[in-house]
């Protein structure tokens, strides 16, 4: 079968759902936000309603802000942390992880993540451990929620805190417990790709109700709640979210439920036809990941397979047969952002990639897709896998070039 990328005939010829998924009640909202007459959240209730309902769905006290990355270093600050404070980070990860922490002064470790769920190893911590290190961060990758479990123990005996990351997460359980229900910070993003979205946004989710006060003012240039007269705590930035993205976001949360069990019904679908294909391994699941809301479909190419297969060919094939398909993300420790800190705290790439095998692995052989594919019929899961069947027959022969 020739390949779309070379003039054959694509197996898909019509488009997945369209995301972000929107209709009148999103018209409607913005509408009712437009109308308030006052656009940011002092003046306005739409920010405020959606942290109650936000903060209800997850289990713990919820503050907005306006974007994943902001929630991240927003968090950080409120932590404390010091210049050349470590914090561990899955090497895996979208590059805010790792960013946000050089943002607020800290050094990022990498640590390895587990070749099953693609979340931070629990066994990968003892290695990168110092005694500057002070918070962990786990990413719960795709929406499979990391073990926090062993990570809290590790952490605890440790002084260590953790700050989930997650951005990927929205709705997720593990073992009975909501997101919130884990007592740490945690940071949500509602970029136009995530699973709710207002185009841009975040969340900073709290331990408790005690430290809304202080996230409040250092997300208001250090204003407290209801400040007329300047007092300026601290030296803290602007990460007010506006009235129009929470009037969305309502809307958004409402949808979460049913569409997370749409996605997790696909995916099981979809699983199992690639994982049929020889060489394809699916991102796996810890059974104590009780709701997984698939932010992306990820799967890796097996090594022994696919020796010398060219993923990033593999990528624009798919793209060409009408499959919305992307490369892993690198290792966080292989972008220019981060080489900034070689030298210093960290060793240098050529030990951190020996050290975290599994990241290389993953930003070397992995893809996902976009998760409006499991918003579609089981017909359209076939369709994902047939593509990836022909692509692979058909690119198995081509080598990887040298760079
Ligand atoms: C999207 C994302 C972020 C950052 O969110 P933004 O809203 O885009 O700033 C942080 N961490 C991870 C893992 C992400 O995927």
């Amino acid at each position: 079968m020739v390949l779309a990328l070379d003039g054959g005939t694509p197996v898909r010829r019509h488009d997945f759902p369209a995301w972000p998924h929107h209709d009148d009640a999103e018209r409607e909202a913005l509408v009712r936000a437009v109308d308030q007459g006052q656009w940011w959240r002092v003046g306005g209730s739409e920010v405020t309603s959606f942290e109650a309902e936000f903060g209800a769905h997850h289990g713990g006290p919820v503050l907005a802000v306006t974007n994943g990355t902001h929630a991240l270093e927003l968090g950080l600050e409120i932590l404390g942390l010091q210049p050349g404070d470590e914090v561990v980070v899955p090497a895996f990860t979208f590059i805010s992880t790792s960013i946000a922490v050089q943002r607020a002064g800290g050094v990022p470790v990498p640590a390895d993540v587990d070749p099953v769920t693609y979340c931070l190893d629990p066994a990968a911590l003892d290695a990168v451990r110092t005694e500057r290190t002070r918070v962990v961060v786990p990413v719960h990758m795709a929406g499979h929620v990391a073990d926090l479990d062993a990570i809290g123990a590790w952490a605890d005996r440790h002084g260590v805190t953790v700050f989930q990351d997650a951005a990927h997460a929205h709705g997720a359980v593990r073992s009975g417990r909501r997101i919130g229900d884990f007592g740490t910070l945690a940071a949500f993003s509602f970029q136009n790709g995530k699973l709710m979205t207002a185009g841009e946004g975040g969340a900073l989710l709290l331990p408790s109700a005690d430290g809304f006060d202080d996230a409040f003012a250092r997300h208001s240039c250090g204003r407290p709640l209801g400040d007329l007269d300047y007092e300026h705590r601290s030296p803290s930035s602007n990460y007010r979210m506006t009235e129009f993205a929470a009037a969305v976001l309502r809307v958004q949360l409402g949808r979460l439920t049913a569409q997370t069990e749409r996605r997790e019904a696909r995916w099981t679908t979809l699983a199992a036809a690639l994982r049929e294909i020889p060489g394809v391994i699916p991102q796996g699941r810890d059974p104590e990941c009780e709701v997984h809301p698939h932010y992306m479909a990820m799967a890796a190419l097996d090594p022994e397979a696919h020796p010398d297969v060219d993923r990033d060919l593999v990528v624009r094939a798919l793209v060409a047969e009408g499959i919305p398909a992307f490369v892993n993300y690198p290792p966080v420790y292989r972008t220019a952002a981060h080489a900034a800190l070689l030298g210093k705290a960290l060793p240098d790439a050529a030990e951190l990639a020996e050290r975290n095998p599994v990241s290389e692995h993953l930003g070397a052989r992995g893809l996902w897709l976009h998760h409006r594919v499991l918003l579609g019929t089981d017909a359209d899961c076939a369709d994902v896998a047939e593509a990836v069947a022909k692509v692979l027959a058909a690119v198995a022969g081509k080598r990887r070039p040298a760079r």
